[in-house]
């Protein structure tokens, strides 16, 4: 077994955004501009205000810049309609990273309505969906999405007609990342809570995929001898420890590439978002 960390891809991608920032400054159609991502957040959850401050380290040590827009959990419909209009028309800002769900007392889908798809960083739009269903490379995908497809390519792993079980449906990790997989011609079954015979697909599977948010579910029993085992989950179990949901010890006896929580996808999510953010501003998103 070896174990898939995400910093070498993380490291790469890394490396190409500050060539092409320098790039970008120096083409001279932005004078003096620096790409700026504005985050928008209600509330104060704990994993959200997390990943807010991973994505600002990240995004100001590759050089570019970020301002959190956060407001309070009982904001108006109204009132948090126009700010986040302000927001998204502000010129000055390239990408949005909106968190959600956001309180029931909101309209998210009238939200998502306002939301530029060309500042669009996580593919949250029905226009950057509809792109991705279409296989068209041109619009956003969600970061987590990407960054599991960026650490299978960086391990040089095959994907062309091969059999992945992804486990889970969600709209921003097993869909995207079921239609990403089968862009690159992998043959997919994208398996939910109401699944048959999960272990047998599975088993059958060369790659799993799980994004399923049940702490350890995943273990040996799911996973035939030499699988790729991409583990997304990111939850905390009984005992207050950050795990995925693959029961790591069980599993990695058996897998060929094992990614490890934390340190496996979830290191390589902020590195995609600051590259999303670069494409937004060198498609000029902000003006
Ligand atoms: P979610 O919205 O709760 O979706 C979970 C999916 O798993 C659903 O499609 C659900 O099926 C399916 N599922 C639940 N129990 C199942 C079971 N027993 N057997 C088979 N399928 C089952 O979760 P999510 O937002 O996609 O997140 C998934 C995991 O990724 C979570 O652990 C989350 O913390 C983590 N995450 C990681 C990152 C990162 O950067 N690494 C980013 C975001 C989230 P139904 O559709 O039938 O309900």
């Amino acid at each position: 077994m070896a174990e898939l960390r995400g910093s070498a891809a993380a490291k790469e991608i890394q490396e190409q955004i500050i060539k092409r920032l320098e790039e970008y400054k120096n083409s001279g159609d932005y004078p003096g501009r620096v790409p700026r991502l504005g985050i928008v957040r209600v509330g104060k959850r704990q994993d959200d205000i997390a990943y807010e401050n991973g994505a600002v380290k990240r995004i100001r040590s590759l050089g570019m810049e970020a301002e959190v827009f956060e407001y309070p959990e009982d904001i108006s419909n109204e009132r948090f309609l126009k700010e986040f209009k302000s927001v998204n028309d502000n010129k000055t800002i390239d990408g949005i990273l909106l968190f959600s769900p956001l309180p029931a007392s909101l309209d998210e889908r009238k939200i998502l309505d306002i939301l530029n798809p060309e500042k669009d960083l996580d593919g949250l739009t029905l226009f950057n969906q509809a792109r991705l269903y279409r296989g068209e490379e041109c619009g956003f995908v969600p970061c987590t999405a990407d960054a599991v497809i960026q650490i299978l390519k960086h391990a040089g792993v095959e994907l062309t007609g091969k059999n992945v079980a992804v486990v889970g449906r969600s709209p921003v990790i097993g869909k995207p990342v079921s239609m990403l997989l089968s862009c690159e011609d992998a043959t997919v079954t994208m398996c939910h809570s109401k699944t048959k015979d999960l272990k047998d697909i599975c088993r059958r599977a060369d790659i799993v995929v799980a994004a399923v948010g049940r702490p350890r579910m995943i273990d040996e029993g799911y996973i035939s001898e030499g699988c790729i085992v991409i583990d997304v989950g990111i939850n905390v179990d009984p005992d207050g420890n950050i795990c995925g949901d693959v029961d790591y010890d069980s599993v990695s006896t058996k897998a060929s590439l094992i990614t490890p929580v934390p340190g496996g996808v979830g290191s390589v999510t902020t590195t995609i978002l600051a590259s999303h953010l670069l494409d937004a501003a060198i498609k000029g998103a902000g003006r």
